[in-house]
């Protein structure tokens, strides 16, 4: 039987409904990036009419509610409360998921990467999706060799996607400068143009005006817990925060670290910075009765992929990480 159509006959079982039973007092953070009807195979975005189908599940289902009222309202809810977070800051949010988030008058919170408003460029991951696309679709050879490192997709066995993960692994360790020193070389020797496909501040500040609230994804996107340099990361997290400020006129309470969680030293930053919540992305809830004390207060967030409706809702009520728990157990 397909995923998908397992899926759906676990759906038709009411799974989903046995599972959000047990989720009394504890908030659902659903983690989210591109809505698009664009394919990539690297990042494929989550297709806005399976997006519209995500949200009448939920509006049935939960609570839709914001950071702020989060703060306000603790344990009042009559039905499970969930937030949707976006990251990175995409141009198709405004174009495909804040209609959607308007026409059911849902708050959502977005957070967003400065470097990207600023410079009207890409974060580097997209542009490395789009180096790897450019070269998959059109079958050409793609290598890279620096400082020792030499990999291609034959030394991968032409697996793309193992092929991109040992490339991301790479880039992601480099400094910044070098990071985008070979990824600018890749793009100019493929003769890639990279259009813009980021929120401009003009229109962070426009959603900003429909019940999102705006949060830090980081100034640059950069890999933040290899930064050494406590001024490197100061910049990342606190002038962030307050350029985000300055431009959209209000608070800002929220931040994410790029490609997943920080550490001690980071978080003190952070807390330092005055940021009141600090989302991870590693499919789990979060209790109600714990979200209090020392700020940032660290929240979970699940994620989701492009997939079918049947496969986000389980992926939403946790189906998938239960059985791999279970799986890891046996
Ligand atoms: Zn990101």
């Amino acid at each position: 039987m397909s995923k998908r159509l397992l899926s759906r006959v676990l759906n038709g079982l009411r799974l989903n409904d046995l599972m959000r039973s047990t989720k009394r007092n504890q908030l659902t953070i659903l983690s989210l990036h591109r809505i698009s009807n664009e394919n990539d195979y690297f990042f494929d975005p989550i297709r806005p009419d399976v997006f519209e189908e995500l949200i009448k599940y939920a509006l049935k289902n939960y609570q839709i509610i914001s950071f702020e009222e989060l703060s306000e309202n603790k344990e009042s809810y009559k039905k499970p409360p969930l937030i949707f977070s976006f990251d990175d800051g995409y141009y198709d949010f405004y174009e495909y998921a804040l209609p959607i988030l308007v026409k059911y008058k849902l708050p959502s919170n977005h957070n967003i990467v400065n470097e990207c408003a600023n410079s009207n460029s890409m974060i580097w991951t997209q542009r490395l999706n789009n180096i790897f696309n450019h070269c998959k679709n059109n079958n050409l050879e793609l290598n890279f060799e620096t400082d020792g490192f030499n990999e291609n997709i034959t030394k991968s066995k032409n697996n793309w996607i193992q092929f991109y993960s040992k490339i991301f692994f790479h880039l992601s360790k480099l400094k910044k400068e070098q990071r985008l020193k070979v990824i600018k070389d890749k793009e100019d020797q493929l003769s890639i143009s990279a259009e813009c496909k980021m929120m401009s501040w003009e229109q962070i500040k426009e959603c900003s005006k429909y019940d999102v609230e705006i949060g830090s994804h980081s100034y640059s996107h950069d890999s933040i817990p290899s930064l050494i340099d406590e001024g490197a990361l100061t910049f990342e997290i606190l002038n962030s925060k307050n350029e985000i400020e300055k431009h959209i006129e209000r608070p800002v309470s929220i931040i994410a670290l790029p490609n997943g969680q920080g550490d001690e030293r980071v978080n003190e930053v952070i807390r330092r910075s005055g940021y009141k919540y600090l989302l991870y992305v590693n499919d789990a809830i979060n209790n109600l009765k714990t979200l209090s004390g020392k700020h940032p207060i660290i929240l979970n967030r699940v994620n989701l992929i492009n997939e079918s409706i049947y496969e986000m809702i389980l992926r939403t009520e946790l189906f998938q990480s239960k059985l791999r728990g279970l799986r890891g157990r046996l």
